[in-house]
């Protein structure tokens, strides 16, 4: 089973021996103790192996691969055999492929001290020769791994290199799947989050994670309370399903915390990660493809937003796969589905959730928006998927906006494709007391900006009128707009509904199930809070 080790970069004994005990409180199984800074102490070496709370990888990593030791190399090996001498063996010890091939001193050093073919000592560490590039990909990727596989001495391959894209992470699990070693293949920085998550899937040796957010001693190691609180590192198994929010930025999407937390509700086996992917259709294409197509990650469907919403639907189209009608007239899809043949399909599940809000405010289906005035304001990717579900359902639709021309694109656009009238007026003529529905599709109110509205509401503005009032911005949860509505005695909607509703949608979509709405929103909810925003 693949092992969860804890970097520890060790300053002093006991600082060292705290970290391997908050590591097994963590959940790890193996502690790495990064000797880089503390090579002055070799006599307190064995005892921290002896007496840390689990088992060890010692490694004490030099500058010209990206750690901390600065000293000779003969006096670097023999601090890392003095770690190795004591009464407990490090289970692992973690030599540079670069320093092994270059020196038959050190090979014959460090063949001492490690188990081999050739070993006459009751020896039991491991030998784990590694390669980093924190540059990229290295082109003589495939040669390194073959000169640790052939290292009679070498019991576990260690590749890592930073990720440049998605695909960087499939040719880890292909690499993994491939040695005829025990292999840890790891992608730095936020692309190559993908590879530390779900190198269990894959049957890696290990992966790492820290106890800290400042505590990683490669970029892009996840915490050990994400790995497994949020990532599921725990009911990851060969067949686990994968999804994930495709985007640029996707760092800090609510998208894995909620469906996450959902799989693990419903007992579905499926992990969500985020997906950084470049702007621009050809990266779009290259990573999607290779993520796709790697059958062993049994990808079943992703959420993609910002700015890859188009791309999805030329995506999909280029595949021979579905895309929804709607979606297409909207011209931009947020969820990819695969189904059990492989065929693709786009949709969008924006315009239904901003519907179903809406329609539950009121206590009606969506046959009772036939009819019903509704003044969307704002005319951007938002605006666009609210506007044509009203329309779709015969309301009479108005849109308003600062920039008239790019509204009247909007109306005009999708005039021409449904058929239906939609009017355009500029934002200054819009006026609380004029529609059944109101729907704010701009950021005016959004945190920081949480004292701005585009509609000012005072308490008697309304004259008996009680319309409902829509703020797709859920950051704030209630913004000014949806305070003053409330207070006139409005029925008001906030864009966590849409939010949530939009991630339920997906989630049926691609399990099958009724999604768990209550914890949906709960998570989305305590996320705002937590954030401090709210
Ligand atoms: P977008 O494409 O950039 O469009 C923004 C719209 O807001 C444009 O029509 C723009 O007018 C208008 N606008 C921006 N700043 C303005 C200002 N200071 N004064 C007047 N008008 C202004 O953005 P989007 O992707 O549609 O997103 C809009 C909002 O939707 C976001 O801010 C977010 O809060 C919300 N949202 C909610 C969800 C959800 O699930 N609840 C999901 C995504 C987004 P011009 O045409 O004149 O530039």
């Amino acid at each position: 089973m693949t092992k969860i080790a804890v970097p520890i970069t060790v300053l002093s004994l006991d600082d060292a021996l705290r970290d391997a005990a908050a590591a097994v409180r963590a959940g790890a199984d193996l502690v790495e103790l990064r000797i880089d800074r503390f090579t002055d102490h070799p006599e307190q070496l064995a005892p921290l192996v002896e007496r840390a709370a689990l088992p060890c990888i010692v490694t004490c990593r030099p500058t010209w691969e990206g750690g901390a030791y600065d000293g000779d190399e003969t006096t670097r090996i023999s601090v890392l055999e003095a770690a190795c001498l004591g009464p407990r063996q490090p289970a692992y010890l973690d030599v540079e492929l670069a320093a092994y091939q270059r020196s038959a001193n050190i090979r014959q050093k460090i063949g001492l001290v490690v188990d081999h073919p050739g070993q006459v000592r009751p020896v039991t560490t491991k030998l784990i020769l590694s390669s980093h590039d924190f540059d990229g990909r290295p082109v003589e990727l495939h040669e390194r791994v073959r000169a640790m596989a052939d290292a009679p001495a070498c019991r576990v391959i260690k590749i890592v290199w930073t990720a440049q894209s998605l695909a960087d992470n499939v040719e880890a699990f292909r690499l993994i799947a491939d040695q005829p070693k025990p292999t840890i293949a790891l992608c730095m920085g936020e692309a190559g989050l993908p590879s530390r998550v779900l190198a269990g899937k894959f049957g890696a040796e290990l992966t790492f994670a820290t106890l800290a957010r400042d505590a990683a001693t490669a970029p892009g190691q996840p915490t050990i309370r994400d790995l497994k609180d949020l990532y599921r590192w725990d009911a990851i198994g060969a067949a686990t399903r994968v999804y994930g929010v495709i985007g640029d930025p996707v760092s800090h999407s609510m998208g894995p915390a909620i469906h996450n937390a959902a799989f693990g509700e419903v007992g579905h086996d499926g992990v969500y990660l985020p997906l950084r992917v470049r702007p621009g259709y050809g990266a779009f294409e290259s990573d999607i493809a290779a993520w796709l197509d790697h059958d062993e990650l049994h990808v079943v469907g992703a959420s993609v937003t910002i700015p890859h919403k188009q791309n999805l639907l030329r995506f999909v189209r280029d595949r021979g796969g579905r895309v929804e009608a709607l979606a297409e007239t909207i011209g931009a899809a947020n969820t990819l589905a695969i189904d059990g043949g492989g065929a693709l399909s786009a949709s969008n599940t924006d315009y239904a959730a901003a519907l179903d809000a809406v329609c539950a405010a009121m206590g009606t289906d969506r046959s009772g928006l036939a009819g019903k005035t509704v003044a969307v304001i704002g005319a951007g990717g938002v605006a666009r998927a609210v506007v044509a579900g009203f329309a779709q359902h015969d309301a009479n639709v108005t849109i308003y906006n600062r920039t008239v021309e790019r509204a009247r694109e909007l109306a005009d656009g999708f005039g021409r494709q449904s058929g239906a009238t939609v009017l355009v007026k500029p934002l200054d003529q819009l006026r609380a007391d004029g529609a059944d529905i109101y729907v704010n599709c701009t950021p005016i109110g959004m945190h920081p900006n949480t004292g701005e509205t585009p509609m000012p509401i005072g308490d008697n503005d309304l004259a008996g009128h009680a319309p409902v009032i829509f703020d797709t911005i859920y950051n704030p949860i209630e913004t000014r707009l949806l305070r003053e509505a409330r207070s006139a005695g409005c029925k008001t909607v906030s864009g966590v509904e849409m939010f949530v509703r939009q991630a339920a949608a997906q989630f049926t979509l691609w399990t099958g199930q009724p999604a768990p709405v209550d914890l949906m929103r709960r998570i989305v909810e305590q996320r705002l809070n937590d954030s401090g925003n709210t």
